[in-house]
């Protein structure tokens, strides 16, 4: 990889900060229409354990979706392989939160980062984990090294009030019997996983370990096995960001997870995790600028994994 990464980083960050983008904030989650919706923020971890910011990466954001794939992660960790009798790895080509391919594959989610395959990660840890609330978030405190993250109480309410969509969901693949809990339990659930609040700084280190083989950058620790960590960057490459994934791999050519909070992880296995943050969103539900960046940052550099 090129040495001079800072500069591509800040370079790329210059050139995208003053485009006129035409997205639009998640106001479906009323909470998040307040976010201000001009940060802009970058920044890199590298696996060598240098790193570097720019902008807004120490404000922390609702990282929404990106918590998926640490949800993934603890529950590969107790089903193992049994877990892909109940999700599917498959792309969905549908939106983030639709509800089309339920009927057609009888209750299993086309993959577990569209909401329906969350929230069936979801049921699986509150069957394996005495409070799933607390121990979720104690897994993620440690992978990432930040004891006082927590959960946010007014999006995670905010979305309680509104997320029929959601509601819809989890009743319909209780219907399907691919739900095993109370379907209320899931989704109080569900909705406080995705109000968990990180700056870029912070994302980019937590998911360091699955540019890692699995393993912590900070001490070693291993989360989870080198082949589990295989297998979620691959769905991030292939389902990360819903109906766009094969425009994302397309144009930025990384494995990846987007958030409606405008947060975009992205990683290069043994090199690099990258997060930025732009709250505006495009008509798929994933930052605008934050999908601009990463791809003016991959077109002008070897740091694509293709
Ligand atoms: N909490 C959001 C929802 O369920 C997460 C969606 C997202 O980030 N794409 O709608």
């Amino acid at each position: 990889m090129n040495s001079d990464y800072t500069q591509i980083i800040e370079n790329a960050y210059k050139f995208v900060k003053p485009i006129k983008d035409h997205g639009k904030l998640a106001t479906y989650i009323p909470e998040l229409a307040n976010v201000n919706p001009d940060k802009f923020g970058v920044h890199i971890t590298k696996i060598d354990g240098n790193n570097f910011g720019i902008g807004d990466h120490l404000e922390k954001f609702s990282i929404q979706s990106i918590a998926k794939v640490l949800s993934l992660s603890l529950a590969v960790k107790f089903l193992g392989e049994r877990i892909w009798t109940r999700i599917d790895v498959e792309p969905s080509g549908t939106k983030f939160d639709s509800l089309l391919l339920l009927e057609t594959y009888k209750g299993i989610p086309r993959n577990p980062f569209i909401n329906s395959g969350a929230i069936v990660i979801c049921d699986i840890l509150i069957t394996h984990l005495e409070n799933a609330r607390e121990e979720f978030l104690e897994f993620v405190r440690d992978l990432s090294d930040i004891p006082d993250l927590n959960y946010s109480d007014d999006i995670a309410d905010s979305e309680k009030a509104t997320g029929y969509r959601n509601v819809a969901l989890c009743n319909f693949i209780k219907s399907l019997d691919n739900i095993k809990n109370d379907p209320a339990e899931v989704l109080d659930f569900y909705f406080d996983m995705c109000s968990l609040e990180m700056n870029c700084e912070q994302v980019s280190r937590s998911f360091s370990f699955l540019a890692n083989g699995g393993r912590k950058l900070s001490d070693g620790k291993r989360i989870i096995t080198s082949s589990q960590a295989k297998r979620i960057n691959a769905l991030m490459l292939t389902c990360g960001f819903y109906d766009e994934s094969g425009e994302f791999a397309f144009k930025v050519g990384l494995p990846g997870k987007s958030g409606v909070g405008g947060g975009i992880v992205a990683l290069y296995p043994n090199n690099f995790t990258i997060a930025v943050w732009s709250p505006k969103l495009n008509p798929n539900g994933n930052s605008f600028k934050g999908m601009k960046l990463l791809e003016t940052v991959t077109t002008h550099s070897e740091m694509s994994i293709f």
